[in-house]
């Protein structure tokens, strides 16, 4: 993506007004509206506006009339920045929130509680389900959303216990595809202190429950990582640990034979994994992601980082960050579609090395990752949840 500079030679200090439309968040984008930009700062606008899904009508030296077509301004952004105009929109109808509160919570049952982790992995990972079924009302959710679990017992002070939030890991049909189950992905939390094995409170509870025994839920809440209605959306997921538990509901419901017949939402764009693990026997559902690949290659794509087995070009460990690095032009290339969305899901410290890649990858296309980031935010398709 380029901005012609060729009619002009004038020094560097020239501002020019771009005419956009579709452009910003809210009222902003609907209506066409001017912008004055330096010319040191106009490609990063072009670019910027093409990432977003604005459409320039026309570029002109400020102080000047535009011509009737915006191909006759002084500075014309090439065809590649004429990107659709309107972002796909996540759907927030008929989200469910907060059926179920902790002061009144629905008793869901164990029905099956099993390790993901291979032989040799690092830690304790485990699929948990619930039986959902009999609640007035029923409580149902959607993909991207989590549930609350307040573990039995008593803290410290003899108070019960406060509410875990836990992202879900099946679709709304749930597993069986009855649509009265919710299942987890739930890492064991143990920690050293002063020579001694501290387990947290909430994943040991659940990682120990036996099939059959009752547990208080709450929810569901959350809309921060809700998937596009739209059958054509692009999806990029970044994930590291249990926060593959979301991408696992999106790819459930765009690549399990049975859950499309189910669901009938015949998605036709392309997911793009990205997984961080340790080892790959810490690789959480990796077979059947793989399958998903191998079936739907055109539509699915899957790039694991593994820290403690993979070097990255610098020789050190792999981590999510390297591979974005690696694939960071078609990754800005998918983004300027605005039916691209990013999800990202894990542990909070994911964030800075996932910024640092696509900062660097930002300013190599003359982009500022810093205001790029929030303006995604806003178009919602930039979508983060780590804890
Ligand atoms: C939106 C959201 C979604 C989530 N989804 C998931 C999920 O899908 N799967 C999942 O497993 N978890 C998930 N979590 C995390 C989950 O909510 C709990 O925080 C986690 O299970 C730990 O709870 P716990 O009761 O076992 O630990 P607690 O007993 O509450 O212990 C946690 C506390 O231990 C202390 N601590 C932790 N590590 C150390 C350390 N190394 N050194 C010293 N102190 C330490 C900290 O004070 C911390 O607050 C999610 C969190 C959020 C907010």
């Amino acid at each position: 993506m380029r901005v012609s500079t060729a009619t002009s030679s004038r020094s560097d200090s020239r501002v020019f007004t771009v005419v956009v439309q579709g452009y910003g968040v809210g009222k902003q984008r609907q209506a066409a509206r001017e912008i004055n930009v330096p010319f040191n700062r106009l490609q990063a606008l072009v670019q910027s506006i093409a990432l977003l899904g604005g459409q320039i009508l026309s570029v002109t030296p400020a102080g000047e009339t535009p011509a009737s077509q915006p191909a006759a301004a002084a500075a014309t952004p090439a065809p590649a920045a004429a990107a659709p105009s309107k972002p796909a929109p996540v759907s927030h109808a008929d989200v469910p929130v907060n059926l179920y509160k902790p002061k009144n919570p629905f008793l869901g049952t164990i029905t099956e509680n099993y390790s993901l982790l291979g032989e040799g992995a690092i830690g304790r990972v485990n699929h948990i389900t619930f039986d959902l079924s009999g609640g007035d009302p029923q409580l149902h959710y959607v993909e991207g959303q989590s549930i609350g679990i307040i573990p039995d017992g008593e803290d410290a002070n003899g108070k019960p216990h406060k509410l875990r939030l836990y992202s879900i890991a099946s679709t709304r049909h749930g597993d069986n595809l009855q649509d009265n189950t919710v299942s987890l992905c739930v890492r064991q939390l143990q920690y050293e202190k002063d020579g001694e094995t501290i387990n947290g409170v909430c994943s040991t509870f659940l990682c120990d429950i036996d099939p059959g025994a009752k547990v208080r839920i709450t929810g569901p809440v959350g809309k921060e990582m809700l998937l596009p209605d739209d059958e054509e959306a692009n999806v990029i997921m970044l994930a590291t640990g249990t926060g593959i538990a979301p991408m696992r509901t999106y790819l459930r419901r765009m690549f399990e034979p049975s859950e499309r017949e189910k669901n009938g939402w015949n998605f036709r764009g392309k997911a793009w994994l990205f997984m961080g693990a340790p080892t790959t026997a810490n690789l959480l559902y990796d077979a059947d992601f793989n399958h998903y690949q191998s079936q739907f290659p055109d539509n699915f794509r899957y790039t694991k980082a593994i820290s403690r087995e993979q070097q990255n070009a610098r020789g050190g460990r792999m981590y999510i960050q390297d591979r974005v690095s690696e694939h960071a032009d078609e990754i800005f290339a998918m983004i300027e579609d605005p039916k691209t969305h990013v999800y990202m899901c894990g542990l909070r410290g994911m964030e800075p090395g996932i910024d640092e890649a696509m900062s660097a990858a930002a300013e190599a296309k003359g982009l500022n990752w810093s205001e790029l980031r929030p303006q995604l935010k806003k178009a919602e398709r930039w979508h983060v949840e780590t804890y």
